[in-house]
C-alpha cells in the first residue's frame, strides 16, 4: 500500500501484490472481517461550486485486512454483492456514516446549514425488503434528520429498475432521503427514463470531468455536459461533479452551472477527523 496525498490511511495500490489475492481467499473472509470490525469508512467531502462551502461527505468503505493492508472497495464489495453479505456491510456502513453525520453536527460542522453524509447502495440492497424498513430505523434511532442522508444508486442499477425495486426508493424519497443517481453517463439513460426515477441529484460520472481537463477544452465535451446540466435542471435534479482533480476542471464545470462537487482538487477521501479542516 502506498500513501497517498499525505492521507492518514493508504489505499491499497491497485498493482501491487495485493492484486494477487486470490478472489477465493477474500470472499471467505468477508464474514469474519465483518465480526471482527475490520472495515471503516473514509469520508470524501463534497463542496458547493457557488462558494466553495462544504456540502457533506460521501462515505467509502475500506477493508483494513490484518494480513494484506488496506484494501480498497472494487476488490471486495463486488465479492460482497456475489455473495449476499453486501446486505449487512452495507447495514453497517449506513449506520456508521449517520452516527458520523450526527456528530459532525452536533460539532456544528458545516455552519447553519447541517452537513449531509453520502452512502452507496448497491442493486443488492436495492432488492432487499427491509431496505426502508432498517434505513428508517436507523434515522430515527439517530435522530439525524432524513435530508441528511443521500444515498447513492448507480445509473445502471437505477434504469435496470422495475417499478417494484424503484418502489423502496420512492418511499424513501418521500420520508425525506435524497436520493443521487451516481456514475450518471454511463448507463444509457432517456429523458422518459429520468423523469419516473424518484433522484433528487444527479452525479457526473468521472469520465466527463476527465474530458474537460484539455485546455481548451474539447467543444463537444462541453456542449455534452451543458446539456446534461441543463436537463437535469429541468427535472429539478441538482448536479454534482466527480473526480474533479484540477482548478481548471473545477473552473469549467461550475460555469457550466454544476452545483457540487467532489474529488481530489478539493480532498482525498479521509477520515472523519479530518472533514473540518478539508476545505
Ligand atoms: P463511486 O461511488 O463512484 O465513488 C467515487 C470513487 O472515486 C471513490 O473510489 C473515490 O475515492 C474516487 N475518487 C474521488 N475523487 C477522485 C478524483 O479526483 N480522481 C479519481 N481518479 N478518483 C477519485 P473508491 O473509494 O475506491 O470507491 C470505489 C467504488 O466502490 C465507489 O465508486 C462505489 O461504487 C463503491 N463503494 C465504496 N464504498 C461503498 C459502500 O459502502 N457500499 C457500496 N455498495 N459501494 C461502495
Ligand atoms: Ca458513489
Ligand atoms: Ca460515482
Ligand atoms: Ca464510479
Amino acid at each position: 500500500a502506498k500513501a497517498e496525498g499525505g492521507n492518514r490511511y493508504a489505499v491499497a495500490d491497485p498493482d501491487s501484490d495485493a492484486r494477487a489475492i486470490s478472489r477465493h481467499h477474500l470472499t471467505h473472509h468477508l464474514p469474519a472481517a465483518l465480526k471482527g470490525c475490520e472495515f471503516f469508512i473514509e469520508y470524501q467531502p463534497l463542496v458547493r461550486m457557488g462558494d466553495g462551502s462544504l456540502e457533506g461527505a460521501e462515505a467509502l468503505v475500506r477493508w483494513s485486512h490484518p494480513r494484506h493492508g488496506v484494501l480498497g472497495p472494487d476488490r471486495f464489495i463486488p465479492l460482497a454483492e456475489h455473495t449476499g453479505l453486501i446486505v449487512p456491510l452495507g447495514q453497517w456502513v449506513l449506520k456508521e456514516a449517520v452516527r458520523q453525520a450526527c456528530q459532525w453536527q452536533v460539532r456544528g460542522i458545516g455552519g447553519t446549514r447541517p452537513l449531509k453524509v453520502n452512502v452507496n447502495l448497491s442493486p443488492r440492497q436495492l432488492h432487499h425488503p427491509d431496505l426502508v424498513d432498517d434505513t428508517v430505523a436507523v434515522l430515527e434511532e439517530s435522530g439525524l434528520d432524513p435530508s441528511a442522508l443521500c444515498l447513492e444508486v448507480t445509473e445502471t442499477a437505477m434504469v435496470s429498475a422495475d417499478e417494484s425495486e424503484l418502489r423502496p426508493l420512492r418511499e424513501l424519497a418521500e420520508y425525506g432521503v435524497g436520493i443521487a443517481l451516481d456514475d450518471f453517463g454511463t448507463g444509457y439513460s432517456n429523458l422518459a427514463n429520468l423523469r419516473r426515477l424518484p433522484a433528487s441529484t444527479l452525479k457526473l460520472d468521472r469520465s466527463f470531468t476527465q474530458g474537460l481537463q484539455r485546455d481548451p477544452a474539447d467543444p463537444v465535451d462541453l456542449k455534452i455536459v451543458e446539456g446534461i446540466v441543463s436537463l437535469a435542471h429541468t427535472l429539478q435534479l441538482s448536479v454534482t461533479v466527480e473526480g474533479v482533480e484540477t482548478s481548471v476542471q473545477a473552473e469549467q464545470l461550475r460555469d457550466l452551472g454544476c452545483d457540487s462537487a467532489q474529488g481530489w482538487y478539493y480532498a482525498r477521501p479521509g477520515p472523519p477527523e479530518r472533514l473540518p479542516e478539508a476545505v
